[in-house]
């Protein structure tokens, strides 16, 4: 059994982890000629470092991870605390493993490590994919063509794949753009003293903030609705000013950070609408090919664990039957990541409110939360478990 992987972002170089730790002999083909530091901050909530945990890799990420010790939401003109959640100890004893927060270049570059040599393939583009009985043969942009059983399409939000066997559809452009930022520790110690992941809430902006790289750096994120349109993108680097200019009237501690940047990427939110199916014979689509979504529940990457860790399980039962596994894949994902897409979307709203009468209520559900949710809005996303589908 061989499997083509194309695409070496997270989900594909977990998703070749998992496989081969479960017999399967991977190829990722990634585009990229060169692993380049590039992109900002990321996390992956218990829900994903569970799976983690199971297939052996989480020690060698939390190395490289920042693990929070609360969260608070906070009102966007004073800072004042609509919701504080107690995490650390607590919450990793609750949830079993920890909610861990990344610089992505550190997380992308833990997986690259943890595969054996020769798996990946840097510098492979790849231009298309044809299924002939039970074989697909791959076509590299440099005129190679290989052949495997099977491929997965984690070849991100552009997918070309999923162009190929979804039809020529562009993603969507979510009404927000995003400015990642991060302030070296010495810059940025006397603003940020604890291990409290901070996010303020309040109308058309979204400010978040935390430790990332084992607390060597302060990650700034600021969404920003009924901004200048952008383009998708993680290399686009503008003045930390910029973002600065749409936070008139907010919490100073806030655009204190901002400025501390010196510098921003700043990218357009694209999502993919949700579809009827990820899988066609033997090709399957997997993470943000499959389903990429806006960023407020903080879901994207982690999403992309849930699907490498069955597909690699799927594959694993029924390795002489791949459609098969790969149908069972879809059967057990498809619904999971759509309603991530859709809470993701109702979470970007509910923090985006204007101050009046339904920001007042949700200001008193954050207060009421505790008493059902101690571990924040997010404990219920945390606490599913996608191996009870497996069994
Ligand atoms: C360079 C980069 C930086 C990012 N930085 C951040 C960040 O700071 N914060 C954040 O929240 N999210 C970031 N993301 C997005 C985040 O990684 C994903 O949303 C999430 O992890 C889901 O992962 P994925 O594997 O589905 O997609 P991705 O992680 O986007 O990976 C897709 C991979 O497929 C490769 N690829 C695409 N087309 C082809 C092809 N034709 N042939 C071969 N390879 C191909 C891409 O080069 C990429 O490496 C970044 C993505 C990239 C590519």
């Amino acid at each position: 059994m061989r499997v083509a992987i194309v695409g070496g972002g997270i989900g594909g170089l977990t998703a070749a982890f998992a496989l081969q730790r479960a017999g399967v002999e991977t190829t990722v083909f990634e585009q990229t000629p060169q692993l380049l530091p590039v992109g900002a901050s990321l996390q992956l909530g218990p829900n994903a470092t569970r799976l983690l945990a199971d297939i052996g890799l989480l020690e060698q990420l939390r190395a490289v991870a920042s693990r929070p010790d609360a969260v608070d939401l906070l009102r966007w003109d004073d800072g004042s605390v609509l919701l504080h959640a107690e995490h650390g100890d607590a919450a990793e004893s609750h949830f079993g493993t920890p909610q861990l927060d990344f610089y992505r270049p550190d997380l992308h570059r833990a997986l690259v490590d943890s595969l054996p040599p020769g798996v990946l393939e840097l510098g492979a583009r790849v231009t298309g994919a044809e299924q002939s009985g039970d074989r697909v043969t791959v076509a590299l942009e440099d005129g190679r063509r290989e052949t495997f059983d099977a491929v997965v399409a984690a070849d991100g939000i552009r997918s070309p794949l999923r162009q190929l066997l979804v039809g020529a559809e562009e993603p969507t452009f979510s009404g927000t753009v995003v400015y990642r930022g991060v302030v070296p520790r010495a810059e940025a110690e006397d603003l940020h003293r604890d291990r409290t992941n901070r996010y303020w809430i309040g109308p058309y902006r979204h400010g978040v903030s935390y430790w990332i790289a084992g607390g060597a750096l302060l990650a700034l994120n600021l969404g920003v609705q009924r901004a200048d349109w952008s383009e998708e993108s993680w290399t686009r680097e503008v003045p930390a000013a910029e973002a600065d200019a749409y936070l008139e009237g907010w919490d100073d501690a806030l655009r204190e950070r901002v400025r501390r940047c010196g510098t921003v990427l700043r990218g357009g939110v694209f999502v993919r609408r949700a579809i009827p199916h990820w899988s066609f014979g033997r090709i399957t689509l997997l993470g943000d090919a499959a389903h990429a979504m806006e960023p407020f529940q903080a879901q994207g990457a982690a999403q992309a664990v849930e699907d490498a860790y069955v597909l690699a399980r799927c594959v694993a039962k029924a390795a002489d039957d791949v459609e098969e596994a790969f149908r069972r894949y879809e059967q057990i994902r498809l619904d999971r990541a759509a309603e991530l897409q859709a809470q993701a979307r109702g979470a970007g709203d509910e923090f985006f409110l204007e101050d009046g009468p339904e920001q007042i209520a949700r200001d008193e559900r954050f207060r009421r939360l505790a008493e059902s949710q101690p571990f924040g809005t997010r404990q219920l996303v945390w606490e599913h478990d996608v191996r009870a589908a497996l069994s």
